[in-house]
């Protein structure tokens, strides 16, 4: 709601007027670029000065909007700082308190990918990281943040799961989404982002793989998944759905 509201304030009604330095204006802050150990980017408040301090090791372009973006949230939300910021990644919160994080994450993705814009995309098209990648060059974010946005607003039944060194990092599942992918999962070899990590190389078209490769399922049974993989982060995201709910086209 927040981000719709400085969508709003901001005449933001097509991707070209999403210019981030513009809506930090509007919301008061500057955006600098500074050296930062451990952290994308910093909400910086000194008296009525707010800045968004951008690590200067952050070069790409979408980590650096997605980045920003969380930091806007954190301002906007009224989240305290520095503790919202320095606080370990992935600490566990207390079941009782707002997870500032996932709100700042969530601000991040509404203000980048509204999801007035996407949702019919999202429900209408194909399954896989076909209509991820469009909105990651439409919109510049990353692959990893539009196929998390895909599993947000499509009602088709699939995961994003983002793999390293042929483990389950996290996934990202639709509420009909019949399984659950637990994190710390060993990647199967003979899954496509199993193929990356053994030939440097996904796939380019979705694959039929084995649903045991991802889920605990019978042996038999079958899924979907369309992967892509970066040679830089080594890094793999697969986009994984029960075989016949995509309607997408399968190569394998
Ligand atoms: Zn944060």
């Amino acid at each position: 709601m927040e981000a719709r509201r400085l969508h709003r304030r901001c005449g933001v009604r097509a991707s070209e007027h999403l210019r981030l330095e513009v809506i930090a204006a509007h919301c008061g802050a500057t955006i600098d670029v500074a050296r930062i150990d451990g952290a994308l980017a910093q909400l910086v408040r000194r008296g009525r000065k707010v800045q968004i301090l951008l690590a200067d090791h952050v070069t790409d372009l979408a980590a650096q909007r997605f980045s920003i973006a969380h930091e806007l949230g954190h301002l906007v939300l009224g989240h305290p700082t520095p503790q919202a910021v320095t606080a370990a990644k992935g600490a566990p919160v207390p079941a009782q308190e707002r997870d500032h994080e996932e709100e700042a994450n969530a601000f991040a993705a509404e203000l980048l990918m509204p999801a007035a814009w996407l949702r019919h995309r999202c429900e209408v098209g194909p399954v896989g990281l076909d209509v991820p990648r469009q909105i990651s060059q439409e919109l510049g974010v990353s692959i990893l943040a539009s196929a998390i946005r895909f599993v947000e607003l499509t009602t088709h039944p699939c995961a994003a799961v983002l793999s390293r060194k042929q483990v389950v990092q996290w996934a990202a599942v639709t509420d009909t989404f019949p399984h659950a992918i637990t994190r710390g999962r060993t990647v199967a070899q003979t899954s496509a982002a199993g193929a990356f990590f053994t030939t440097g190389r996904a796939p380019e078209q979705p694959q039929r793989v084995a649903a045991a490769d991802w889920v605990d399922a019978p042996s038999e049974s079958v899924m979907v998944e369309h992967a892509a993989g970066s040679p830089e982060l080594g890094t793999v995201i697969s986009m994984i759905w029960p075989e016949g709910s995509g309607a997408a086209q399968c190569a394998a």
